[in-house]
């Protein structure tokens, strides 16, 4: 069989880490990412699995439609930037057991590691998206990009406010997370607190802000999850960077109207979050 390290999706997995360090979004330990494989890549890596599991760690979080499921994760503590030198250390996978509300490691993460602090938001995140995409939701990706987060510090907290702001600093935006981006106000991180927080906006959103910490995303497969990050970022970067030139103000010159925004929904048929 083909060795874990080198199945199409660990590869991708490597590689969405890389290009996230490569844009200064994980600092250190910074950032996390989960992703749920299907029933063939599991059948392809369970010849690699530990012999001996670790024992059941329960997550404090339950989600019935994950029962069973195996995530790749990095893993707590880890470094984005280390994880293309040695994946089977700094990634693990996990298998979920048939309650719903713990995991095991199966793979990787030797010497002792275990899953991200933010597993837990992870989880529900994916169970939430599973349920409001038909099951196509894979991924869950956690970064620290900076824009975002400076902007969290002098705008209102609220989704309307932010979308709005983003979907007009890029013409694009709106087609790219037509359903707007959710806001989590300051929080302790790492816990099922601001799990269920999280999972509860990605109800609607595909995409969450943490206030004063950094960008949560989903997408069904890595470049969809990693192109959201990518461009919600981009769009803080320029929205920031106007502000700056116009003295601080958010009366711009020259902007992308409401009708105008309606004007590219209408055109591309999309289906906006309006709210
Ligand atoms: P981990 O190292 O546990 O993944 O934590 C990093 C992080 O960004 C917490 O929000
Ligand atoms: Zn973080």
């Amino acid at each position: 069989g083909v060795a874990v390290e080198q199945q199409p999706f660990m590869k991708a997995f490597v590689r969405l880490c890389t290009d996230g360090w490569d844009q200064g979004w994980h600092e250190r330990n910074g950032g996390n990412l989960t992703y749920r494989l299907t029933d063939e890549q599991v059948g392809a890596c369970r010849p690699f699995f530990y012999d001996n599991p670790s024992s059941w760690v329960s997550m404090g979080v339950q989600a019935d439609n994950l029962r069973g499921a195996f995530f790749a994760t990095t893993g707590s503590g880890r470094y984005m930037r280390n994880v293309q030198l040695d994946p089977a250390a700094n990634v693990g996978i996990v298998e979920i057991n048939d309650a719903g509300d713990a995991w095991r490691i199966v793979w990787g993460l030797k010497d002792g590691g275990v899953p991200t602090s933010e597993f837990p938001t992870h989880f529900m995140n994916h169970s939430v998206r599973v349920a409001a995409t038909d099951g196509a939701c894979r991924v869950i990706y956690h970064a620290h990009p900076q824009n975002v987060i400076a902007l969290s510090f002098v705008m209102p907290l609220d989704a309307r406010t932010i979308t709005r702001a983003l979907w007009k600093a890029m013409t694009e935006c709106i087609v790219v997370f037509p359903k707007g981006v959710g806001v989590v106000p300051w929080m302790v991180p790492g816990g099922s607190e601001i799990a269920q927080a999280t999972c509860e906006l990605m109800k609607t959103y595909d995409a969450a802000i943490w206030a004063q910490h950094g960008l949560f995303v989903s997408g069904p497969d890595f470049d969809t999850a990693f192109g959201l990050m990518h461009t919600i970022e981009k769009a803080a970067a320029i929205y920031a960077e106007a502000r700056m030139l116009n003295g601080g103000s958010d009366e711009f010159r020259n902007t992308i109207t409401d009708d105008g925004l309606r004007a590219i929904a209408r055109d591309f048929k999309l289906d906006i979050n309006e709210s």
